[in-house]
């Protein structure tokens, strides 16, 4: 699932493709991909922006309201050029003047849309509880959100409400970073060690971004590009691997849900 560095990617991508454009028209071609709002409203709106909230992509309409799309396991938005023929899994398509067009599509389709005015954001549960961004909050802030709190670690980085946008890859490579096993419960992490976490996530965070994401699977940017900071993976997905700073194997166990892949001598469990 693309997590904050890959949706961030994209959002800059497209913003620099359609800033200013008006949209003639919106079509949806399955409806059940909308969760909120009406396809309708949106034509003859101009684009004023495109950003990113969590692992949501925005896009600012003039006039007030919100286009979002969650991707999920394998959804991509990008900008089509006139004529150019439409992907199988095409959900939802943006015409816009000049006869390009925005493309939602979604082979596995577990992704959706939402059509919001401003006032409904705070009706949206999922949106409106959104913890910080951990690119706009200071590292002891962030500190501050998994403190004192008895869940274990990954879980609480993974948990939206708690921060906003990381997901398995960026949870595992920041713990590792920070030397700290992902089943230790929170509250018993030596407070320095979680500013480290914070410090690492963040650093980790602006790293992936500049590489333009990491590419798992099928993630691709506005422009159909891959990222590059899987290269950089030192934990995810490595298991069996040796530890970049110990040279034991990584081992990958079931925590929180997730595969975690981790150094049992290098991360310590508090
Ligand atoms: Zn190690």
């Amino acid at each position: 699932m693309p997590e904050l560095p890959e949706v961030e990617t994209i959002a800059r991508g497209l913003h620099a493709q359609v800033q200013g454009r008006r949209i003639s028209e919106g079509r949806l071609l399955t409806p059940g991909v909308l969760r909120a709002g009406d396809i309708d409203t949106l034509a003859g709106k101009r684009i004023a922006r495109v950003s990113r909230r969590a692992k949501l992509l925005r896009v600012h309409l003039d006039g007030g309201a919100f286009l979002f799309f969650h991707l999920k396991m394998t959804g991509r938005v990008w900008l089509a050029g006139p004529g150019m023929a439409l992907p199988r899994h095409t959900h939802l398509v943006l015409d816009l003047d000049g006869g390009d067009r925005i493309v939602f599509e979604d082979t596995r389709r577990f992704g959706f849309c939402a059509v919001l005015e401003p006032d409904d954001l705070e009706k949206w549960d999922f949106y409106s509880s959104l913890g910080p961004e951990p690119l706009e909050a200071t590292a002891q802030e962030l500190a501050g959100r998994i403190a004192a709190r008895s869940a274990g670690v990954k879980a609480l980085l993974l948990n939206q409400t708690v921060l906003a946008g990381i997901g398995n890859i960026y949870a595992d490579e920041s713990l590792f970073a920070a030397r700290i096993h992902p089943a230790s419960i929170a509250a018993n992490i030596p407070p320095a060690k979680r500013l480290l976490l914070c410090t690492e996530l963040q650093r980790i965070l602006a790293e992936a971004i500049e590489a333009g994401g990491s590419t798992i699977s099928d993630y691709r940017n506005a422009y159909g590009k891959s990222g590059i900071f899987q290269d950089s993976f030192q934990v995810y997905g490595k298991k069996g691997e040796p530890c970049p700073a110990c040279g034991r194997p990584l081992k990958a166990e079931q925590i929180a849900g997730r595969t975690s892949t981790h150094c049992p001598k290098c991360q310590k469990k508090y």
